[in-house]
Order: structure tokens, then sequence, then C-alpha cells
């Protein structure tokens, strides 16, 4: 199973992402996770990232496409993954083509969760609220005017991905406002 979700920040692709990587049995391959884990070790891709991910701009292809890389060509990633966050531009898109094909493989599918973009700033200052509950620091991100730079980034870069995917027959489009179980079952429905 090789999927991308694709859709906007808030959108669910992270909670759904790793029920679908538990369901197959592949990773979930988070590139803000991995971006995340780089800013707080330091490394020269951490540095690189820390600025633009605050701003809520795009980190640059080049580093993006590097960490996917080296992430799937690690044994574990062999046999599958769910790519969440990634790819977010025609170019990491044709990249990733580039690099399954170098391989023989290809994209099972790409999940699309549609949702209505203006509850998404409320459910990622939700998402910052139930972290502050929890005695955990939020994502520096997840506040306000960060949030309405990343669904811009999204809005320029991003959205394009959708037609990019459904004019090569592999996009499976979800309504993203259902009940998270009722989402999972849904995306499990429409691959079967
Ligand atoms: P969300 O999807 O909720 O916006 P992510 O955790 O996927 O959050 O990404 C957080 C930030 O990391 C993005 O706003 C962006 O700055 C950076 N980032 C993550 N993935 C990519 C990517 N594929 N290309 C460029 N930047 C990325």
């Amino acid at each position: 199973m090789r999927l991308v979700m694709l859709g906007p920040p808030g959108a669910g692709k992270g909670t759904q992402g790793q029920r679908l990587s538990e369901r197959f049995n592949v990773p979930q391959l988070s590139t803000g996770d991995m971006l995340r884990a780089a800013v707080k070790a330091a490394t020269p891709v951490g540095l690189a990232a820390k600025n633009v991910i605050d701003a809520g701009g795009l980190v640059s292809d080049d580093i993006v496409i590097g960490c996917v890389q080296e992430r799937l060509s690690q044994e574990d990633a062999k046999r599958g993954f769910i790519l969440d966050g990634f790819p977010r531009t025609i170019s990491q898109a044709a990249a990733l083509d580039e690099l399954l094909n170098s391989s023989q493989h290809r994209l099972t599918a790409v999940v699309e969760l549609l949702v209505d973009e203006e509850l998404l700033l409320d459910r990622v200052q939700k998402r910052a609220q139930e972290a502050l509950d929890r005695g955990a620091t939020p994502r520096s991100d997840d506040n306000p005017e960060t949030m309405r730079q990343r669904l811009a980034s999204y809005a320029e870069s991003t959205a394009v991905l959708s037609n990019f995917y459904y004019n090569q027959g592999r996009l499976v489009s979800i309504d993203g406002m259902r009940d998270v179980d009722q989402v999972t079952a849904d995306i499990l429905e429409a691959l079967t």
C-alpha cells in the first residue's frame, strides 16, 4: 500500500494517516514530523526550516525531497507507506513519481480529505488548546496568524495537486467533515 494523504492543514491527514498505517502495517511518513524533529535536534535541515515553518511558508523542495528520499530508502518503507504532508508542490509530486518509478513502484492512491476551509482555523485552535490541556507545548505554527499563512501556502502551491492526481487517475476524494471513525471507514471502503 503506497498512499499519499492530501488536504489543507487541519484536515485530519495525520489522524487518518496513523489509522491507515496501523491498518495496512506500513509506516506513516510525515514531513511535518520529520522537519519538527530536525528543528528540535538543530540539524542543518532543522536550522534552515525553522523560520519558514514558523512563518507558515513551505520549506524548499530540495530539502524536503532529500528527507523523503532518505526515509523511503529505509527497510520498513520498502513494502509501502502512508505519506502525510508530502508532496506539497508539483515539483515534489514529480520527484516522488520519479523516485517510485526508479524502483518500479507506483502510488496505490492519493486520498484527498475535503473540508470546509472556514472550520480549519477552529480545528487548529482546538489542537493547540488540547496540547495546553495535556500540559504539552502546542506546535509553534498552530496559532491563527501562521495558520492563515499555511492556508494561503496550501491554496497557492498544494491545491493544484488534486488535479494532478485526478489526471493520473489516482485521486480518491473523501468527505473529511464527517466524524473521525466515519472518515476512516469511508477511506477504507474507497480503497477496496
Ligand atoms: P499541516 O499539514 O497541519 O500544515 P505539517 O506538520 O504537515 O502540518 O507541516 C508543518 C509545516 O512544515 C508546514 O507548514 C511547512 O512549513 C513544513 N512542511 C511540511 N511538509 C512540507 C513539504 N512537503 N514541503 C514544504 N514544507 C513542508
